[in-house]
């Protein structure tokens, strides 16, 4: 009996977007997390996930009836390079579903075992890195910002050979779809514009449909495009999220979070942050990403040229046209989200000033960047909090200043103190997944095989905005000797 409604759509595209493949089966599976919530979302009996024949599934060892395994091509930039064939080399995904909103999503298996796109790597995913992708997955789906999301993680009863020997896991990730910028790249570096025009139609059919309506749909699907994404990274930074790794093929055409690796949240605000092993030159660093997402877009964009225009300048001007835009619609959503962190109700021409100077003295006194926002939430409702706020700061003097120009930017607004503080209370988390606290829980899994720790950071984290007293320590920045200063991809 089939326990998913599959409706396919990618694997009913010609053969060349991808190749048939099916999952490689697991010693022995054994369920470490099942997200009932999106379970249900999807319309999935999570029963039966749990059962036997369920987890099986989830492992790989199962194909459920109806399932169209695939491991989808794409190409991308890595770190400025470009490389024309990358493609799911340990993923594989199973199909799409059309969940209880009626949106379409992809079911997809990481750490599935090797395909055809893996090349030298070994198709599987380690215990640590899964654990890592579903909390962060989780706690940004909670902190309401666009991402794939984590379905389940099972264990796999094998281990995989990185630099030590580690338990392997397998995570089940929830997309709108699986297509990046990568995947355009992918045809348009063969030549293959008909293979970028196919791409571009299931695309507007099934994120854009609007762009279907439009004089130029194509351009209007770039349009849409770069609007998503501008407003996607806007939403990391205010956030605090570093991705990481960048690559075009790391970027979803959706325009959600996906490919978590060596991502992090920062603790004390740097724009200049960057946690990945392997950014040496800073090219993802927290303070880049803007430029680089629009960098990126430039890539998506000369894949669409040859259908934007039959004559390429005219083409070449549309496409800048577009992506001029971006800096505007980042800012916009920048400044709207930024006055919401500082509690303003209506808009003043000096507010960006008012920003930059808060970040820049963020930067020279080291704050929390999280707690910053949350305790200004505090000072907003009565001064007396003021002290927790500003022992935040390494050197709280022209602090104390910025903040007697925040009183007066806010005493010229009718909202009452305590009407201002639960406004703030509400977009600024008391809870973050903190790199220290994610170490923490995956070295528990990895060397004792205890799974509390994961439970309860996942649960604290499902309630960012909430005050959770009994769980305070876990919105404590790190001690000197907590603190994570570098992550890995752990690929
Ligand atoms: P990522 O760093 O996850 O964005 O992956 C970049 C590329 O490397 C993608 O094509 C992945 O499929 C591939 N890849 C990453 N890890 C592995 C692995 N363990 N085995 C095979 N391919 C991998
Ligand atoms: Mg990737």
């Amino acid at each position: 009996m089939s326990k998913i409604e599959f409706d396919h759509t990618y694997s009913r595209l010609p053969d060349k977007f991808f190749i048939r493949t099916l999952p490689t089966p697991v010693a022995s599976p054994r369920l470490i997390k099942l997200n009932h919530d999106l379970a249900r979302q999807l319309g999935l009996e999570d029963q039966w996930l749990c059962s036997a024949e369920g987890i099986d599934m989830l492992a790989g060892n199962n194909i459920p009836q109806g399932a169209h395994p695939i491991a989808t091509a794409y190409a991308g930039h890595q770190f400025g390079h470009f490389v024309p064939r990358l493609g799911d080399g340990r993923a594989i995904l199973l199909g799409e579903v059309i969940d209880r909103n009626g949106v379409r999503r992809d079911i997809q298996l990481k750490g599935s075992g090797r395909t055809p796109f893996s090349r030298g790597g070994d198709g599987r995913a380690a215990l640590g890195p899964v654990l890592r992708e579903y909390i962060l997955s989780e706690a940004m789906n909670a902190l309401r910002i666009p991402t794939t999301r984590a379905l389940a993680a099972v264990l796999t009863g094998e281990t995989v050979a990185r630099e030590t020997s580690l338990p392997g896991a397998v995570l089940t990730r929830v997309a709108s779809s699986h297509i990046r910028i990568g995947t355009f790249q992918f045809f348009a570096a063969r030549g293959d514009f008909e293979g970028v025009r196919t791409l571009a139609d299931h695309v507007i059919a099934r994120h854009y449909p609007s762009a279907a309506e439009a004089e130029m749909p194509y351009l209007s699907l770039l349009a849409e495009v770069i609007g998503v994404q501008a407003s996607l990274v806007a939403q990391w930074m205010l956030a605090g999220f570093i991705h990481g790794v960048m690559n075009t093929d790391n970027m979803s055409i959706a325009g959600e979070t996906i490919d978590y690796g060596p991502c992090a949240f920062l603790d004390n605000y740097d724009p200049a942050t960057v946690f990945s092993s392997i950014d040496h030159a800073g090219r993802y660093a927290y303070g880049n990403q803007g430029p680089v997402a629009l960098w990126n877009l430039v890539r998506l964009a000369e894949t669409l040229l040859p259908l934007l225009a039959d004559d390429q300048d005219r083409a070449v001007s549309l496409a800048q046209n577009a992506l001029a835009t971006f800096d505007a619609q980042f800012e916009a959503v920048f400044i709207t989200g930024m006055r919401s962190k500082l509690g303003l109700f209506t808009e003043e021409e000096n507010d960006l000033t008012l920003i930059k100077e808060l970040l820049d003295i963020m930067t020279r006194g080291q704050a929390d960047f999280t707690l910053t926002f949350r305790y200004l939430s505090h000072s907003a409702g009565n001064a007396t909090e003021d002290e927790e706020l500003l022992s935040l700061f390494a050197e709280p003097g022209v602090f104390v200043e910025w903040l007697a120009r925040w009183r007066s930017r806010i005493s010229r607004e009718a909202q009452t103190g305590s009407e201002r503080r639960n406004a703030m209370l509400h977009v600024n988390p008391r809870f973050i997944p903190r790199n220290h606290r994610v170490e923490a829980v995956i070295t528990a899994a990895v060397r004792n095989n205890d799974f509390r720790p994961f439970e309860e950071l996942l649960a604290v984290l499902g309630q960012p905005f909430e005050d959770q007293p009994e769980f305070a320590h876990y919105a404590d920045p790190p001690k000197i000797n907590e603190r994570v200063l570098q992550t890995f991809c752990g690929t």
